[in-house]
């Protein structure tokens, strides 16, 4: 039996007439970028997560760093990241010429914490970016009363996050803006490279809508420097038919993890390695991945890789100890908990459509090693 990560193919067989129709509607509208498909799914993924206005860009790293450019960060600025996170989250604050402060992370939803926030605050922050990762909302109510205590803007980096709710309200609502990645392996992928900001502020959507354009408004008159970063009519036109499948994919992937959770305990096995945990109770988790922990990590990976089933480590290195971060001064020892992870943390299979016998094939697996 071989097992993927997730399964592209069979997702895309199972809708190629209407992602065909859709890609056709586009060669033939000769309209290419941004236009109707664009506008249609920003006002649609706005529609879908409750706020008010969606801002195609070309990926979700476009999306984080045009969010912290409208909202004034540049030189001098320290703004908060986790240190467990992909790097974009981080990479962005440098490409302003601000600086990424690292913060440690839960050892159980692996999500920056609000305590680490707090007490990296400095004179200097001027926004913190809570990641929402693996698909689990970071405890905005506790993240949001620090930033508003502090005065400091928040970007909710929900890349890998669509969907999922913070006690009832989808992410996207908590943030002054808000990122999403169309990147092909998210819960919502596109074709190729897509992304989108969402808002509830007008005046900020206005200039986000100038910036992703060489910040011309109208066209040719240019009030600031921005860039080149919109979104291909062919990924919305895509996109559009993606998400109307969203709730049902997003289904498939609580139930393959309810799955792996019955499956673990049933065996004993949850004693040995730590399976993912819900931090806010009224809050949804939309398993971008389903990551557990476990010690001899690379001894496992090497076992179930030979046995078929594709696994990943989401993340190897913490950010805080990566090589184009050195001159900031961060030694091994800074932030144990995500270190720890780095180590420990293996992403299984978590395609929708996973059946009962392939994940009690992949359980079985585990039983043979630990
Ligand atoms: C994927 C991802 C990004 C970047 O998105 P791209 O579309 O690949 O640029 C940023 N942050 C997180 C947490 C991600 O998972």
């Amino acid at each position: 039996m071989q097992i993927p990560l997730l399964d592209l193919k069979k997702q895309y067989d199972e809708i190629k007439d209407e992602i065909q129709e859709a890609i056709n509607d586009v060669l033939e509208s000769t309209r290419y970028v941004l236009g109707e498909h664009v506008q249609k799914l920003e006002e649609e993924i706005a529609d879908y997560t409750g706020t008010k206005y969606g801002i195609g860009v070309a990926s979700g790293t476009d999306a984080l760093l045009l969010s912290l450019h409208a909202l004034d960060i540049g030189p001098g600025d320290e703004v908060i990241v986790p240190t467990f996170t992909f790097f974009a989250t981080a990479g962005v604050v440098s490409r302003l010429g601000a600086t990424p402060v690292f913060a440690d992370i839960d050892p159980f939803s692996y999500n920056i914490t609000p305590e680490e926030i707090e007490d990296k605050i400095t004179d200097k922050t001027k926004a913190v970016i809570p990641v929402h990762l693996y698909g689990q909302p970071a405890e905005m109510d506790k993240i949001m009363d620090i930033a508003k205590n502090y005065n400091l803007k928040v970007v909710e980096d929900a890349c890998q996050a669509i969907g999922a709710e913070y006690k009832e309200t989808k992410v996207g609502n908590f943030g002054d803006a808000t990122a999403l990645s169309f990147f092909p392996s998210k819960n919502l992928g596109g074709y190729g490279d897509g992304g989108m900001i969402l808002t509830n502020n007008r005046d900020l959507a206005d200039r986000l809508k100038s910036l992703r354009v060489h910040g011309a408004e109208p066209k040719y008159f240019h009030k600031e420097v921005g860039y080149n970063s919109r979104l291909d009519a062919i990924q919305a036109a895509i996109l559009r038919v993606k998400l109307k499948y969203l709730d049902e994919w997003t289904k498939g992937r609580q139930r393959v993890a309810k799955t792996y959770d019955k499956l673990f305990k049933e065996n004993g096995l949850d004693q040995k390695i730590v399976l993912p945990r819900k931090k806010v109770e009224d809050s949804t988790h939309v398993y971008h991945q389903y990551v557990i922990r476990v010690e001899n990590r690379d001894k496992l990976q090497k076992h179930l890789q030979e046995k078929s089933i594709s696994t990943a480590i989401y993340y190897p290195e913490p950010l805080h100890l990566q090589e184009c971060y050195q001159d900031l001064g961060y030694n091994e020892g800074d932030l144990t908990v995500a270190e720890k992870a780095c180590e420990e943390v293996l992403a299984l299979p978590i395609d929708p459509k996973l059946n009962e016998e392939q994940i009690k094939y992949i359980t079985d697996k585990f039983l043979k090693v630990l």
